[in-house]
């Protein structure tokens, strides 16, 4: 086997960070190919503890080099915060290790300013946004209208480029949020502050990645958020504004001919969910909060509580076919110990018919979930090693989820450190 994915097979935040890292050692390149500083991958190693955001999980490995690919949505003041926070633990970060690709568009001052504006105008119809900026960035790259990271190497065609753009933006900045626009002079100062302060990193990924293939390289791809956050086959609207999934790797990373052998989805033994949009197995009240309280379910962005729940096949399935997953890495097992009986939702109701598919959006907020209730194991079980150390009752569970969602569970995670894991 030569490349892999580590993608998310739910709404995010289900372990990614820490799949990663663990499986990083096999690869000589770890990709991110989507997205931007809006979400956290949380790893814990012998540096300590980390909620990467837009760095690869692969950036603790020496022998790996790490790449941001062109669909990732590129805030160099995000980054360069990160690299130095990082770095600041004893992790060398470089221009061997770290590359950014000069086909990826840069975030610019204005697109965190007009998430918030925009999240305020829409009020209790907000889609919960983390308001880093990533739909308006992800508008304008559509629109063509940001700039690509190469053009660090071209300044003045660049100043004179993002002058155009700074008085194209102006109107909607005034006119449509009556806020103060921006001016060349903080446009300037961002350029030096941050956008500079990157280029060292800046080169063809495309061909680095396409040499590294043909040279026999492993390529491993790192997907933020989840299936059911995909611009494309999530919840929309409230999904994030790029491809989470596995087949969006080649594009995004510039190497379009690349093969993925193995795409591990990653899937929490429970369900959790940031921000707003239908939430079918929700659970509130007392129950919620021991499930959020056992499992640590808080942003690691945004320190936001998590919304929790059962185990949700119906959703689960769809996004393992939407990922096209090979394998199921499952997470969290430890945080359900304390439970008497597990649920887990197996069908929804939806329209009085029982219903195994997952529900187009519009018709999502009427499903209701059926539960079926699996013996807990009433036992600690994150010091287990092995299939065999588990307690039968969580090996129970962990098959028949393996059955209902029809993907071979490779990985159960018993904790957030590194080897805390079982490999079947
Ligand atoms: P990601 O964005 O998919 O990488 O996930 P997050 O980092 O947002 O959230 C996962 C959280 O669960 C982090 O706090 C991890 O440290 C933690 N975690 C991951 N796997 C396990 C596990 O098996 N058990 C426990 N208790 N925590 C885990």
């Amino acid at each position: 086997m030569s490349n892999g994915a580590v993608v998310g097979i739910n709404w995010g935040d289900e372990g990614k960070g820490r799949m990663v890292d663990l499986i990083a050692r096999n690869y000589d390149f770890a990709v991110r190919f989507q997205g931007g500083g809006n979400a956290g991958h949380t790893v814990i190693n012998e540096y300590g503890k980390f909620a990467l955001h837009l760095l690869p999980s692969g950036i603790f490995r020496r022998n790996v080099v790490n790449v941001l690919g062109n669909g990732v949505a590129l805030d160099p003041e995000n980054l360069w915060d990160e690299i130095k926070t990082v770095s600041e633990k004893g992790v060398i970060i470089d221009e061997n290790n770290l590359k950014i690709s000069d086909r990826a568009s840069l975030l610019l001052p204005w697109h965190r300013e007009l998430d918030a504006l925009e999240e305020a105008r829409l009020a209790d119809k907000k889609y919960g946004s983390t308001k880093q900026g990533i739909a308006p960035f992800y508008s304008d790259k559509y629109s063509k209208k940001t700039v690509l990271s190469g053009e660090l190497f071209y300044p003045e065609e660049l100043r004179r480029h993002l002058s155009d753009l700074l008085e194209w933006k102006n109107l909607t900045i005034e006119r449509v949020y009556g806020a103060k626009p921006y001016t060349t002079e903080q446009l300037d100062e961002w350029l030096e502050k941050y956008a500079y302060k990157i280029k060292p990193f800046v080169t063809d990924t495309g061909k680095l990645l396409r040499d590294a293939q043909a040279a026999g390289k492993k390529i491993m791809f790192e997907a933020q958020l989840g299936s059911l956050r995909d611009l494309d086959f999530g919840i929309v609207p409230y999904t994030t504004s790029s491809n989470t999934t596995a087949s969006y790797a080649p594009i995004g990373s510039g190497c379009p001919s690349v093969k993925i052998d193995e795409v591990i989805g990653v899937v929490k033994a429970y369900s959790t969910c940031v921000g707003e949009g239908p939430f079918t197995c929700e659970w509130f009240g007392e129950e919620a909060e021991k499930l959020r309280e056992a499992g640590g379910e808080y942003g690691a962005k945004t320190g936001r509580p998590r919304r929790v729940g059962p185990l949700d096949v119906v959703a689960t399935r769809y996004g393992v076919q939407v990922q096209a997953a090979t394998c199921i890495a499952l997470t969290k097992l430890d945080v359900l110990s304390y439970m008497d009986k597990i649920p887990v939702c197996t069908h929804y109701v939806l329209n009085g018919e029982q219903t195994d598919e997952f529900p187009f959006p519009a018709a999502l907020p009427d499903a209701r979930p059926v539960f079926e209730y699996m013996p807990g194991w009433k036992t600690d079980v994150s010091g287990c090693r092995s299939w065999e150390e588990l307690p039968a009752e969580a090996r129970d569970y962990v098959l028949f989820i393996e059955k209902s969602i029809g993907c071979r569970i490779g990985y159960v995670s018993v904790g957030p450190e590194r080897d805390s894991i079982i490999v079947r």
